[in-house]
């Protein structure tokens, strides 16, 4: 039986798909919710070369996060949070004089 997926795999794999939809687009674009095609251009969409409106993006997202839920936010948040403290902080070789 397949292990479910985690709430980070869906974000993560959610994230790299919008990016390589808008990345890839060539005119005209397929919706990749309603499957019609548009001009990038008139979409009111935060990723005009994915989706033709904000309507077909809101939906798409609902659909695909569905299972996340407050918990699984938050938690991710804090992990985030641990990630960019790290970024922040200077690397233990750096900075230092020969
Ligand atoms: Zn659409």
């Amino acid at each position: 039986m397949p292990k479910p997926r985690t709430a980070a795999a869906t974000l993560v794999e959610l994230g790299v798909n919008l990016a390589n939809a808008e990345a890839s687009a060539t005119v005209p674009v397929t919706c990749k919710r309603c499957r019609s095609t548009h001009d990038p251009q008139r979409s009111t969409s935060h990723y005009p070369n994915t989706f033709c409106s904000k309507t077909c993006e809101s939906e798409f997202l609902r659909v695909e996060l569905a299972a996340l839920t407050l918990d699984d936010c938050i938690r991710l948040q804090a992990k985030l949070e641990k990630l960019l403290k790290l970024v922040n902080e200077p690397f233990p070789f750096e900075n230092k004089q020969p």
